[in-house]
């Protein structure tokens, strides 16, 4: 442990941890755009700048470690207005189109000028004019609107391992992009959509049918229904329809998804969609409850077992259940039907 001072007061935290670290464990919030604590710290956005005594020039809080005698002042006046000032500049070279992006209300750019009180860009001069990219299938990218972060790029390369894109240029013409600048369809992406999920603009976002405001989505935490990986993911609920999925951080997925889980998400509101039972009754499947569906299963079950004995049995299950469910499934047919066949998708 290391005994620091912040903003006048006396903590001692871990002598491994970063200047961020400690300040949010002590529970003062320090803005960052390019932070994420699952990468390497980048230092890229510098909105996260510390005074530290003893230091000439502000230090950005996300990559210095603390030591023991540190003293550090994270909302000072200089602090203040350096991260207005990043932000100006920022928000200076960004389209002024809050009103219609549809970030709007989870955008952090939009938060922190809200929060600083930058209301537009007083800087003067060229601003970034790129065409959109709409080749993937599941997701945009409007390098307009592209802060340069790196997240989605480091996301993609330490996390992911995919490295699809990478920064490209230098200086003001510095871009996100795919080799030969050929568009993301063209490119390695997997359409996981973890740069998606990461990017703190309207930079990368989903394509989806559905208008929606952040503001007025339910949030469900569940977990993904497509492999036995068991993925934790939300469910962004509009009234009764499911319009989108985030990640979330369970521990089989560190806050990622694969493509199924990030997109393949409107099977759920799909009008073919099974709602009740179907007995077929002369040749055509019918709508039943489920009581009489659970009666006809039993009454074959029980006959076919008098007939033929438990081994006459075989269950089919799917690593789109549980894990509970498998074990549930397994258990019926062991222990209720006595038989040991049973047997599972995952093994195709
Ligand atoms: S969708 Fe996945 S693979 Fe494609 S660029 Fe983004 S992180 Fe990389
Ligand atoms: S696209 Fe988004 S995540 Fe990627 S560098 Fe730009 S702002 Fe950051
Ligand atoms: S998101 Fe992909 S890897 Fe994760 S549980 Fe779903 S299908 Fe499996």
């Amino acid at each position: 442990m290391v005994n620091i001072k912040i903003n006048g007061m006396d903590y001692q935290v871990d002598d491994q941890i970063t200047v961020l670290e400690a300040c949010r464990s002590v529970g003062i919030d320090i803005p960052t755009l390019c932070n994420d604590d699952r990468l390497e710290p980048h230092a890229a956005c510098r909105l996260c700048v510390v005074e530290v005594e003893g230091k000439k020039s502000l230090e950005t809080s996300c990559s210095l470690k603390v030591w023991d005698g540190m003293v550090v002042e994270t909302h000072s006046p200089r602090v203040m207005n350096t991260r207005k000032d990043i932000l100006d500049l920022l928000f200076s070279n960004h389209p002024d189109d809050c009103l219609t992006c549809d970030k709007s209300g989870a955008c952090k750019l939009q938060d922190y000028c809200f929060e600083y009180g930058v209301e537009k860009g007083s800087y003067i001069g060229e601003k970034k004019d790129y065409p959109i990219d709409y080749s993937n299938h599941f997701y945009t990218f409007d390098p307009n609107k592209c802060i340069l972060c790196g997240k989605c790029v480091r996301v993609c390369s330490e996390l992911q391992c995919t490295n699809a894109i990478g920064l490209e240029g230098r200086g003001f013409a510095t871009k996100v992009g795919t080799p030969f600048d050929m568009g993301l369809a063209q490119s390695t992406c997997v359409s996981c959509g973890n740069c998606v999920a990461v990017c703190p603009v309207g930079a990368l976002m989903p394509k989806r049918k559905e208008k929606v405001r952040y503001w007025e989505l339910e949030r469900v935490r569940t977990t993904c229904s497509y492999c036995g990986v068991g993925c934790q993911m939300e469910l962004l609920v509009k009234g009764q329809k499911v319009v989108g999925v985030e990640p979330a951080n369970g521990k089989a997925n560190n806050g990622l998804l694969c493509v199924k889980g990030r997109f393949a998400y409107p099977f759920i509101n799909h009008p073919d969609r099974l709602k009740t039972p179907l007995i077929k009754k002369n040749g055509k499947f019918e709508e039943a409850s489920w009581e009489e569906a659970y009666k006809l299963i039993v009454d074959k079950v029980n006959g076919i077992k008098e007939d033929d004995g438990p081994e006459a049995f075989a269950g089919l299950t799917s690593a789109r259940c549980t894990n509970e469910e498998n074990y549930l499934f397994q258990k019926l047919f062991r222990a209720v039907i006595g038989t040991n066949n049973v047997d599972h998708c995952a093994r195709l």
